[in-house]
């Protein structure tokens, strides 16, 4: 479905620009540039330790560069200036980018000790400051667009774990965000759960301009939801392409070799 007009639009939605990273003496992005338009959904695919969650990571602030500009729509999170300085941008700064941004993690990270309505609604009331009412009218909504409408006072213990990731996105959805970063949702999930979660982030594809950004192996979910596919190596990109270049014809050996093994 790699319709050009999400593409076309505001191509520099987000902005790598010359982003290094390294943990100690292991350079995980080297000089890493892309950009990912306004509405696009942008799946990364490469072998473990090529730098992907660490992209996503970046842009939650979760990590921080060694180099190099990030920028979401025209707000900084990162600046490197001309003499080389790395400029984080201001705390407030950055909480106004990182509102607009939300995560959902490979293991849940749901809140144990609340239940299911009260996961979703927590950071709407806390952090936006929405009224109680609000936040559960629009948890339900959420809850029972992903399939849990009638969870809303259970606690994650007592779900399966791919009830759990749809309260996940549930949870990440209820803060209306612009940018959405997916890393590898289902991998922690038996088939049959991990099929549940993938026909829910289906459905909100389709139905949404969210930008979003996934790391995920399950391949033929990468090729239904994505506008592009970019292929990573060593902390820089490879390939870059629509699904069906990447996976039916992909130019690089490495892309080849990598898909045999995940396919
Ligand atoms: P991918 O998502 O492609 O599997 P990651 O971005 O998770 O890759 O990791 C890239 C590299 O960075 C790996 O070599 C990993 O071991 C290393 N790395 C990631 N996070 C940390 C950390 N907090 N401390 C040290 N090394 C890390």
């Amino acid at each position: 479905m790699s319709e050009a007009t999400a593409a076309g639009r505001n191509g520099d939605f987000i902005v790598f620009d010359k982003v290094d990273k390294r943990f100690g003496r292991n350079v995980v992005l080297d000089d890493l540039s892309f950009s990912v338009g306004s509405g696009e959904r942008v799946t990364l695919i490469g072998p473990s330790g090529s730098g992907k969650t660490t992209i996503l990571r970046l842009l939650m602030t979760l990590t921080k560069p060694d180099g190099g500009t990030i920028k979401v729509d025209r707000d900084y999170l990162y600046h490197e200036e001309r003499d080389g300085r790395l400029v984080p941008a201001s705390e407030g700064h950055i909480r106004k980018v990182r509102s607009r941004i939300t995560m959902v993690f490979q293991h849940f990270n749901l809140f144990p000790n609340m239940r299911v309505l009260r996961n979703v609604t927590e950071a709407p009331i806390h952090v936006l400051g929405k009224s109680k009412d609000e936040a559960e009218a629009r948890g339900r909504e959420l809850l029972e667009m992903v399939g849990l409408g009638d969870k809303l006072n259970a606690y994650p213990s007592q779900l399966s774990g791919g009830q759990q990731q749809r309260v996940g996105i549930a949870r990440a959805l209820a803060v209306d965000p612009d940018v959405l970063l997916l890393d590898e949702v289902t991998s922690a999930l038996d088939p049959e759960l991990a099929a549940e979660v993938l026909d829910v982030l289906r459905d909100l594809a389709r139905t949404t301009d969210m930008t979003m950004l996934l790391v995920t192996h399950a391949m033929k979910f990468a090729r239904d939801v994505s506008h592009r596919v970019l292929m990573f190596n060593e902390g820089n990109i490879i390939e870059d392409g629509t699904p069906e270049k990447i996976f039916n014809e992909p130019e690089n050996d490495r892309t080849r070799t990598f898909l045999r093994s995940v396919i």
